[in-house]
């Protein structure tokens, strides 16, 4: 089976340009230094997955023109990979049904103290529950829709993330560093989507830098390496000249094949 997974923002959490404006390292003249929030869409013929609904979502989600999904899978409980969850009530007048969200149990409980009238009926049922909440288990594999995939836990130094992946592409975003199961689990992919948000600062506390996914694919062994959740301290050609051959920088909009066996 074949799908395509949709970067549907390939941005740190202040985007790119940062409000006001501010370009840092990026040239505005590139529209691929234009980035929202770090989100993807995974889409086959029959089902399409979100994977994390930042600030833009409203505007990543018409943008590529997607169908109503499936459900959404939330990373981690970071503002910039969640605060877009209130759009999903409008995806509930649609279906008419609870939406399906799926993450770890720590994910699932913050967001269901921070966004709790997502999760409960208010007002006498005047303004309905939203989320139907599901968690996930590291190591386990899993179908939503026809979208099968496999998590696996990521190190983000003060919390995990949920690490997936779905056929011969790995989707890892937030982390500092992979464990050895987290490795074995992408080993083989064909591409791996990796957060670089450290880029050249081995010292960022949160975020990998290039040496640490250097380090780690000559283990997992992807062809193709595609860089996401990038500052504006990351400009898109430079990134380009500068990367390794199967390197690249992501860019809002870009598509790359999945393959399930
Ligand atoms: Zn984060």
């Amino acid at each position: 089976m074949n799908g395509k997974l949709i970067i549907l923002g390939c941005g740190a959490a202040g985007g790119s340009p940062l409000i006001t404006n501010r370009w840092v390292d990026c040239d505005p003249g590139e529209p691929k230094n234009r980035r929202m929030r770090c989100s993807v869409a995974v889409v086959t013929d029959q089902s399409t997955l979100i994977v994390d609904t930042g600030p833009d979502f409203l505007q990543q989600f018409n943008r590529e023109d997607l169908s109503v999904p499936e459900g959404v899978i939330y990373t981690h409980e970071h503002s910039d990979h969640v605060s877009g969850i209130d759009e999903l009530r409008f995806l509930q007048r649609i279906t008419k049904r609870k939406f399906n969200i799926y993450s770890n149990r720590k994910t699932i409980d913050n967001l269901a103290c921070r966004y709790d009238y997502m999760f409960q009926d208010r007002d006498n049922g005047f303004y309905p529950a939203v989320c139907d909440a599901h968690e996930l288990d590291y190591g386990s594999d899993y179908t939503i829709g026809d979208i099968a995939f496999t998590t696996y836990e990521l190190d983000h130094t003060t919390l995990s993330s949920v690490g997936l992946r779905f056929g011969n592409l790995g989707y890892s975003v937030d982390f500092k560093r992979l464990d050895d199961a987290a490795i074995q689990t992408l080993k083989g992919v064909e591409t791996w989507v990796a957060d670089c948000a450290g880029y050249n600062n081995p010292d960022n506390p949160v975020h990998a830098d290039l040496s640490e996914i250097y380090r780690v694919n000559e283990q997992i062994g992807a062809k193709e390496v595609i860089l996401t959740h990038m500052p504006p301290t990351m400009d898109y050609q430079t990134l380009r000249s500068e990367l390794p051959e199967g390197y690249k920088p992501a860019y809002d909009g870009m598509q790359l094949d999945i393959r399930w066996p």
